[in-house]
């Protein structure tokens, strides 16, 4: 089969490997389409490193069709629509025990350390079989949509760190494809004013299509007083930062109201340290989260979410590439063109 295996920092390499072969209690599946994601840019330029495996077929945002079903494996037909939520949890470490599988000890990604989904066919382990990971969808989506519940699923987790109440005043600091799901889950939950800040116009556009009722370009406004403006000059309730520029930390603290929530949602590259201002959290007593990854039921919440189109992802996929060009793929998504760059082998 064709396949883009990481061989290295730089090396992306899209040929052909053998054909996974699955075990009684696995699952194959011929790939529909897999996401490009940030984490993807940073393991092919190096920057991420940690629990990536060498060799390994790239691609954690995956969904398709059952290509062959292990002979002990109950519940899958073939040709069923199935999408993977590629984190494997052990299910029972000190964090798994304690419903936190999102941060667990012995995690294991397709896509990271396992073969994932940059390929014709993913085989699914054992372990993720029997854990539940590998749902089957009620409706047959294209698979580039039903992929997004992967990154859907860490947003839906960041938010319950954050939690947006009815009325609430939420800042959305960036508004790639990351940003906009934040976007539309505050919307969902009753937020009565989404201010959106990024300085792409086509994205700002667009936030404003899924719901934000004010978008700043802070390159060119002041978003500080835009939010003043908007709070009373209070500060929002919620803060989140989708972009992973540490100086945003301290400018969403010096945005946020008293006793108001900040999640520091996006990822930043290597030891990133960010200088704040440690009185803006004593005295206006900030409530800091940040947000790893999702759990099953995350996955599946999210999956619901874009089958019922409570959550528009149609928009979001604005590239599609061929296999054999998932190089450019990722290119293209590291360049921030368009908004979500769909591989569809
Ligand atoms: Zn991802
Ligand atoms: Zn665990």
């Amino acid at each position: 089969m064709k396949a883009a295996v990481f061989r290295g920092p730089g090396e992306l390499e899209v040929g052909e490997i053998e054909t996974p072969k699955i075990g009684p209690d696995e699952v194959l599946v011929e790939v529909g389409a897999n996401t490009v994601c940030g984490t993807d840019v940073r393991i092919l330029s190096g920057q991420k490193s940690r629990g990536i495996g060498r060799n390994v077929v790239l691609g954690h945002e995956l969904a398709g069709h059952v290509a062959e079903v292990g002979r002990n494996v109950r519940g899958y037909e073939l040709g069923a629509p199935v999408a993977l939520a590629p984190a494997l949890a052990c299910l029972h470490c000190y964090y798994c025990r304690r419903g936190m599988e999102n941060v667990c000890l012995n995690k294991k990604i397709v896509g990271n350390a396992l073969d994932g989904g940059l390929a014709e066919y993913v085989r699914v382990p054992a372990q993720a079989v029997a854990a539940g990971n590998l749902f089957v969808t009620r409706g047959d989506l294209p698979s580039e949509y039903l992929a997004l519940a992967e990154p859907l699923s860490c947003c839906i987790n960041g938010q319950e760190n954050y939690r947006v109440h009815l009325d609430d005043v939420v800042l959305i600091m960036g508004a790639g494809p990351i940003g906009l799901f934040h976007l539309q889950l505050a919307v969902l939950s009753g937020a009565r004013t989404v201010i959106v800040s990024d300085p792409t116009e086509a994205r700002r556009t667009m936030a404003e299509d899924f719901g934000a009722r004010v978008t700043v370009d802070p390159e060119s406004e002041d978003l500080l007083e835009v939010v003043a403006e908007h709070t009373d000059g209070l500060g929002v309730d919620v803060a989140v930062i989708c972009i992973g520029l540490p100086a945003l930390v301290n400018d969403a603290f010096g945005m946020t109201r008293k006793g108001g929530r900040v999640n520091l949602f996006a990822g930043f590259a290597g030891e990133a340290w960010a200088e704040i201002q440690a009185n803006l959290i004593h005295y206006n007593e900030l409530v800091v989260t940040g947000a790893s990854d999702s759990r099953r039921s995350d996955y599946e919440t999210a999956l619901g979410l874009i089958e019922s189109g409570r959550v528009e992802v149609e928009r979001i996929v604005t590239h599609r590439f061929a296999l054999e060009d998932a190089v450019e793929a990722i290119e293209t998504s590291a360049a921030g063109e368009g908004i979500k760059v769909a591989v569809i082998p």
